[in-house]
Order: C-alpha cells, then sequence, then structure tokens
C-alpha cells in the first residue's frame, strides 16, 4: 500500500507513521527525519540543510526530491511506504506522480490529520524525542515511565530545535501556504481520506486504520 500522510507540525503524524507502517509491513519514509540525521552526521546533505531547518522554512526542492527519488528506489519502497512529510507542495506532489508513474504504481490513500490550533501549540510544546531512535513522547499525553529517558534505549531525551515557539510559528505558517494546498490536490483525486487527530494515540491509530480500510 501506498500512503501519505498530511497535516501541519504537530498532528501526530510521526508517531502514527510508524505504527502504520509496522502495521502493513512497509518502509516510513520521513524526509524530516532523514535530514535531521544527515544534520546530526554533518554530512554534506546535512550542511547544505541545517539552515533552512533552523528558521522553520521548507529545504528547496531540488534537495528534497532528490533525497525522495533516490529514497523510493531502495529498502522495499518499491513495494509500498507510509510517506510523512513529503510531499509538502505542489511541485514536490508531482515530482512523486511522476516517479510512481515511472515504476508502474500509483498512490492508495492521502491521510488529512485534523487538528486545532491550540492543540497544535500544546503538543509540540511538550514534544520530547529520543535522539537515538526518533520515539517521540508527550509531557502529558505520552510520557516516557522514567521522566527523560527513552523507554526503548535509555537515551536521553531531547527538545528538538524546530520545535522553539518562534519556529513553530513560522512552520505553521509554511504549511498554511505551500502545503494546505495538497488537501484539495488530493481530493480532486479522490484520494483524500480525513482523520480526527485529537486524542489518544490508539484511538488516533483505529481511526486511522478504519479510514484506509485496513
Ligand atoms: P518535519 O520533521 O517533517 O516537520 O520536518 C522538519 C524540517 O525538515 C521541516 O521544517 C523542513 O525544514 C524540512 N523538511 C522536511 N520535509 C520536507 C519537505 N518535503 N520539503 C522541504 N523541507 C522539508
Amino acid at each position: 500500500m501506498r500512503i501519505i500522510l498530511l497535516g501541519p507540525p504537530g498532528a501526530g503524524k510521526g508517531t502514527q507513521a510508524v505504527r502504520l507502517a509496522q502495521h502493513l509491513g512497509v518502509p516510513h519514509i520521513a524526509t524530516g527525519d532523514m535530514f535531521r540525521q544527515a544534520v546530526e552526521s554533518a554530512s554534506p546533505l546535512g550542511r547544505q540543510v541545517a539552515g533552512y531547518m533552523e528558521q522553520g522554512e521548507l529545504v528547496p526542492n531540488e534537495l528534497t526530491d532528490a533525497v525522495m527519488l533516490e529514497r523510493l528506489e531502495q529498502d522495499g519502497a518499491r513495494e509500498g511506504f507510509v510517506l510523512d512529510g513529503y510531499p509538502r507542495n505542489l511541485d514536490q506532489a508531482a515530482v512523486l506522480d511522476e516517479a510512481l508513474a515511472r515504476q508502474g504504481a500509483s498512490l492508495d490513500h492521502v491521510v488529512k490529520f485534523m487538528v486545532t490550533g491550540p492543540e497544535i501549540v500544546e503538543r509540540l510544546a511538550g514534544r520530547w524525542v529520543c535522539p537515538a531512535c526518533g520515539t517521540a513522547y508527550h509531557l502529558v499525553s505520552k510520557p516516557p515511565r522514567t521522566p527523560g529517558v527513552c523507554d526503548l534505549d535509555g537515551t536521553p531525551l531531547v527538545h528538538r530545535d524546530d520545535d522553539k515557539e518562534e519556529t513553530v510559528l513560522r512552520r505553521l505558517e509554511v504549511f498554511g501556504r505551500q502545503t494546505k494546498p495538497l488537501y484539495d490536490h488530493f481530493a480532486e483525486r479522490g484520494l483524500l481520506r480525513e482523520v480526527d487527530a485529537i486524542g489518544s494515540a490508539d484511538d488516533v491509530f483505529d481511526r486511522l486504520l478504519k479510514a484506509i480500510g485496513a
């Protein structure tokens, strides 16, 4: 199955994407995670993207598309995927369409995560992640068993740099201007499924499975 998860920052896409990919047995492909890894390893790509990420701006399409096109040819992505964070604008959506057409493949579902503005701010402010394995926690809705460390590997949790308030506001603005038009784009093609993304991770996951008929 080929699925895109769409929604503003803080909608809980990352958590659900990991679970959904496991459930379906397909790779979870998150451009944000790939860029963060590149920044951490100080690779040439990392040096190119770090500034954009710190500012809450989109990385230029040429770089992002190249990373995604390469990934779509690797590690089982030809058989299916859950995309989390790509496409982020109409030009990226067109690039993805062409790549899938070349593979003779097509999208099955595009899921819209619906949340309210205040909910987003609340979620992002309490969000902590494990820098080693990427597991996300929340002080209120999903606290780690031991405060401040990852349940899975014991690594101290960190607050993502781009979850700072100023950057969050910028990311939301960029989402509204660049990414939101994708809702109409995919709705017109009959691919959009809406999911109420407020509530526990388990409840949202149940709704997500229903929405895609899995
Ligand atoms: P995310 O974890 O998906 O919120 O992504 C974190 C940051 O990585 C974004 O704020 C952008 O700077 C960059 N990024 C991730 N995915 C994309 C994309 N598809 N296009 C451009 N920039 C991206």
